[in-house]
């Protein structure tokens, strides 16, 4: 197919990037189950940008659910801790011809995987901890329970500031069967998430927590390799769970947990000893790894009904020395429709859906796609800036 006026094509591996000519230097930078992920130039206003090709996201009903709530809560969400849709575009004309979107983000330097092999001292460590709690908070605020935060979705610069990248699990779990290559990664998901439980905001915290003490220890908490042998990992570690909790769990759940072998767990000194921790050569460093190991031992409490709170957690003595009332308590974005997530549709529907939101997000933010085509804006004719979106 010949390419669109106005649009280059970059080719990396057997992946095909097609995007408007105001993007240059395009360099592979990660990837997904989603497609890859592209650093580029933006040429009309200067920054550096990183570009995620949606390979026919309508291939099959899971993943063009996922495409359709990403985009849909992207375009919702603005906070500093939340990554943010600078643009959107498809280089197909029509539905018929509709293959892919491409969305365009601001530029990261790294994900936290890579971060997490580091010797972080107690000020970055607790610094990224913060950032990643206001930016739970925000998505809490707008009605949106993430259940699925893990290292490879969160990503950093070298100045230490961090970003969430994606809206993790819908509110109805798919039922649709998905081929992929991908392994999903479920080390960092809840007992209650993994128990098949009802869930609240603190879900997340326990997320927060598998990844702390993965900062601490170097090395991942809970590997298990399913469902079962996950639950295994985190009960041997912490103990089996209280009759309270048992009570709460679905029968046939209830049935296999109270028959596992019962645990006493370890504690968090045990867990977690002093030699893991940034250097203790002097007061500050050992008052800080006592208040680490405090927090991460109210996190990583299989009861929810026991785990701190989001908000308790950001006033805890370890994360409050960054507390900024701007950033934890940022306005909140408009209500998210959950009927997004709870919607059944065919395969064409959902390319239908999403080419119309393509579009109208390419008409309300200006159809001048490529570096050439700017038109000088009417009410602005000797405005020499480019008009980038
Ligand atoms: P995703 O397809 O969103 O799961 O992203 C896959 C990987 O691409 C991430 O783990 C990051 O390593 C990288 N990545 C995604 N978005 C960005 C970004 N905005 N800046 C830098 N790297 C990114």
């Amino acid at each position: 197919m010949e390419v669109r006026t106005g649009f280059n094509k970059h080719i990396f591996g057997d992946t095909e990037f097609l995007v408007p000519d105001r993007y240059i230097t395009l360099e592979p930078k990660g990837g997904g189950a989603q497609g890859l992920v592209c650093a580029a130039v933006d040429t009309v206003t200067q920054q550096n940008v990183a570009i995620k090709k949606l390979s026919r996201p309508f291939q099959n009903v899971t993943h063009a659910k996922r495409a359709y709530r990403e985009f849909k809560l992207m375009k919702l969400v603005n906070h500093k801790n939340i990554i943010g849709l600078l643009n959107a575009f498809t280089p197909q004309r029509s539905l018929e011809e509709f293959q892919d979107v491409y969305l365009v983000m601001e530029l990261m330097d790294a994900n936290l995987c890579q971060v997490i092999q580091m010797d972080l001292d107690h000020e970055r460590m607790s610094y990224l901890l913060y950032q990643m709690l206001c930016g739970i908070k925000h998505l809490h605020s707008a009605g949106i329970i993430h259940r699925d935060l893990k290292p490879s979705n969160i990503v950093v610069k070298s100045d230490c500031t961090l970003k969430i990248l994606d809206f993790g699990l819908a509110r109805t779990a798919g039922t649709t069967f998905m081929m992929t290559p991908y392994v999903v990664t479920r080390y960092y998901r809840a007992p209650e998430v993994i128990l098949g439980m009802g869930y609240t905001e603190n879900v997340d915290i326990w997320s927060v927590g598998c990844i702390m003490g993965e900062m601490i220890r170097g090395g991942v908490l809970f590997p298990g390799t399913d469902h079962i042998d996950q639950w295994n990992k985190i009960i041997e570690q912490l103990g089996t769970p209280s009759q309270q909790f048992m009570a709460r769990l679905q029968p046939t759940v209830r049935n296999y947990v109270e028959n596992r072998p019962r645990f006493p767990g370890f504690s968090f000194e045990k867990l977690f000893p002093d030699v893991l921790f940034p250097s203790d050569s002097n007061e500050h460093n050992r008052l800080k790894a006592g208040q680490a190991r405090d927090l991460l031992s109210k996190m990583l409490v299989i009861d929810p009904q026991c785990r701190i709170s989001v908000d308790d957690a950001l006033l805890h003595p370890y994360i409050n020395v960054w507390y900024d009332e701007q950033e934890v308590n940022a306005p909140a974005p408009g209500p998210y429709d959950h009927s997004v997530d709870e919607r059944e549709h065919t395969v064409d529907q959902w390319k239908e859906l999403i080419y119309q939101e393509v579009m109208e997000y390419e008409s309300s933010h200006g159809r001048a796609q490529s570096s050439g085509s700017q038109q000088p804006s009417p009410a602005a004719p000797n405005n020499s800036e480019p008009n980038g979106y």
